[in-house]
């Protein structure tokens, strides 16, 4: 039922944006899926074709309470016919989130590791207890195979842009948008984690040797930090939804809406510039925010 996605473009209306003599896009990976919103299913994809080629019935997976890929990984092996298990930073908590509880209606099995051991991925031997024959995707579907996946998002989308502007966790995703581009395309991956400086190194790790430095990482719009937010950025995410009526996450594609209307007003487009903006989904974490604080 997803096999075949055609996500929707918006336009931006040119009264949105802050830099004249530019134009600009929204690929809305958000509206593709309910669950497996945005490029989570992207990423996945490769790994669970592997993961039956190699005849594995159970995918193991890290996440964190309100992780959009253990919600995604668990949503996407339902439709496989895999199970899965998630292993899930920090101990049980008294009342599971919202992500959590959606996760285990939909069949997976959520293991808890302490916050220390989450951090050295350590597999709990409960895990291969349960499952001794796991396939494992790497946390927020890191490598080779995610890329794959991820090239596929752009497979519907014009060659007319200059620039690709993508909000990056893991860079599994803007390394697929990197291959998938050509090379007088511009891509710039707005950083979602604080001064997460080797970010570069791990993209090129996922590239193929020409495309090494073909992109731009900007490390001044986490604010503070992953899954950080403040006043400042929640009432961006209304405003700005008011202005275009595209909704937004505060982990990720805020940050990237954000930075972008900032470069926009300090001119850092050259003119006649087309941009592309990716929206990657993961609005299913804004129902960690207290009731009303944003107005979509
Ligand atoms: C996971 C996620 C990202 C980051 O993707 P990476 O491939 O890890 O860089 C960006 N946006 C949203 C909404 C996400 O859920």
């Amino acid at each position: 039922m997803i096999e075949n996605l055609r996500p929707r473009v918006d336009s931006l209306p040119s009264h949105s944006l802050k830099q004249p003599g530019i134009t600009a896009d929204v690929l809305r990976l958000d509206l593709v899926h309910s669950l497996i919103s945005g490029n989570k299913w992207y990423k996945l994809k490769k790994y669970l074709q592997d993961a039956r080629a190699k005849s594995k019935t159970t995918i193991l997976t890290f996440g964190g309470a309100f992780s959009n890929h253990i919600l995604a990984t668990a949503a996407a092996c339902k439709e496989y016919g895999l199970s899965c298990a998630g292993i899930i930073r920090g101990e049980k908590p008294a009342k599971l989130s919202q992500t959590l509880l959606d996760a285990a209606a939909l069949g997976m099995d959520l293991i808890y590791v302490s916050r220390e051991d989450y951090k050295l991925k350590k597999i709990p031997d409960l895990a291969y207890e349960k499952y001794p024959s796991f396939y494992l995707i790497p946390e927020g579907g890191y490598g080779v195979l995610g890329m794959e996946g991820a090239k596929n998002i752009l497979a519907p989308v014009t060659k007319k842009y200059t620039h690709i502007l993508a909000a990056v966790g893991t860079g599994t995703t803007l390394a697929g948008l990197i291959e998938a581009s050509t090379a007088n395309q511009q891509i710039i991956g707005i950083s979602a984690l604080k001064n997460y400086f080797d970010l570069p190194k791990e993209i090129n790790l996922l590239l193929s040797s020409n495309n090494e430095d073909r992109f731009e990482i900007l490390h001044d719009y986490s604010f503070a930090g992953y899954a950080k937010h403040n006043q400042q950025l929640l009432q961006f995410m209304n405003d700005w939804f008011r202005l275009t009526s595209i909704p937004s996450d505060f982990v990720y594609t805020g940050k990237l809406f954000y930075a972008f209307e900032y470069l926009c007003d300090k001119g850092f487009f050259p003119e006649n510039s087309d941009i592309l903006l990716i929206h990657s989904g993961g609005l299913q974490g804004n129902r960690s925010l207290p009731k009303g604080t944003l107005i979509f």
